[in-house]
């Protein structure tokens, strides 16, 4: 189920409830039944998804409302509140400032979307203003430098690798350097990735992070692991101090409700999604404001 039929069952789950003459507990279990069933087929855990409806069916207490109150909107805030309450890590990421220099490093598995978020973050960035940069510190895939070129190159943005070089801490360091000289403020490192969470691509990754110092490390996920996203974000954390996470393929898969409430349950905060394979398919990901898009 992508996002667009999840928001559509909900919505018509919701809509179904509020043209029901009376509403009553029948009409209200059979709404959340709905939305229960639209949320697990998007791979959203199972405790998460009774926890909302066991606090939806406490707010929203039909025997004590008043004959006054408007139960339809009493039951759609409490959605609207719940829904945001599984997505939100209640934790804020490191901001990068335009006109100070940022160092941001990008860490992932391979297959992720790692190389092609780096662009999209720095394409982001730009068209705000900033001067980004993009330096290749994967030396493990053979290629993974003439695909950032070719990505910076068709954005316009600055880049910086080697095909020489072998030593990735080597070329993040230079790179690094290299574009703060030029005053670049948002100077965005690809580290490499691997198939699995190896001991090497975790040293490695460490070993980038202690010769860079970044301000803020961006973990990125495809959203098509759902509710394992979990276990990944938590390994990686372990490893290398992870300021933020980017879900990528929000556009085709089934999963992804499931991918990004995981990840707010490591208390990490999903500051951007990747929607499709374009430079501008990346959109900021902010709870309340996704959810109201979500519902529609
Ligand atoms: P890396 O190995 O992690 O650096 O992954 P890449 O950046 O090479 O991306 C792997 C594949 O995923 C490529 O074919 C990308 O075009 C694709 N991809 C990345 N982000 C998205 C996304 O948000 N949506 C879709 N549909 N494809 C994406």
């Amino acid at each position: 189920m992508v996002l667009a039929e999840l928001g559509g069952s909900i919505s018509r789950a919701l809509q179904q409830m509020s043209n029901a003459t009376i509403i009553d507990e029948k009409v209200l279990n059979e709404c959340l039944n709905e939305i229960t069933r639209a949320l697990l087929q998007a791979d959203v855990q199972f405790k998460l998804v009774r926890d909302m409806t066991t606090n939806i069916k406490k707010i929203v207490n039909l025997d004590d409302l008043a004959a006054g109150h408007n139960k339809r909107r009493i039951i759609q805030q409490a959605v609207f509140n719940e829904l945001c309450k599984i997505l939100d890590p209640g934790k804020a990421s490191f901001t990068p400032k335009k006109g100070k220099p940022s160092i941001v490093m990008f860490v992932g598995l391979q297959g992720s979307g790692k190389t092609t978020t780096c662009t999209k973050y720095a394409y982001y960035h730009q068209k705000k203003g900033w001067k980004p940069a993009l330096v290749c510190a994967d030396t493990f895939r053979a290629g993974a430098f003439d695909q950032l070129k070719q990505n910076a190159t068709k954005a316009k943005i600055p880049f910086y690798g080697s095909y020489t070089e072998s030593d990735p801490v080597k070329i993040a360091v230079d790179g690094v350097e290299t574009f703060k000289k030029e005053n670049c403020d948002l100077i965005i490192v690809d580290t490499s990735g691997r198939h699995k969470q190896e001991t090497a691509l975790f040293e490695e990754m460490r070993q980038v992070s202690e010769a860079t110092k970044p301000d803020l490390v961006i973990f990125v996920m495809d959203s098509s692991i759902g509710q394992a996203a979990f276990d990944q974000a938590q390994a990686f954390k372990q490893s290398v101090a992870v300021g933020a996470v980017i879900v990528t393929k929000m556009d085709g898969h089934a999963k992804g409700g499931g991918a990004l409430s995981a990840v707010a349950a490591t208390k990490s905060p999903v500051i951007f999604i990747g929607t499709g394979e374009h430079m501008d398919e990346f959109d900021v990901f902010d709870v309340k404001p996704f959810v109201s898009r979500l519902l529609g």
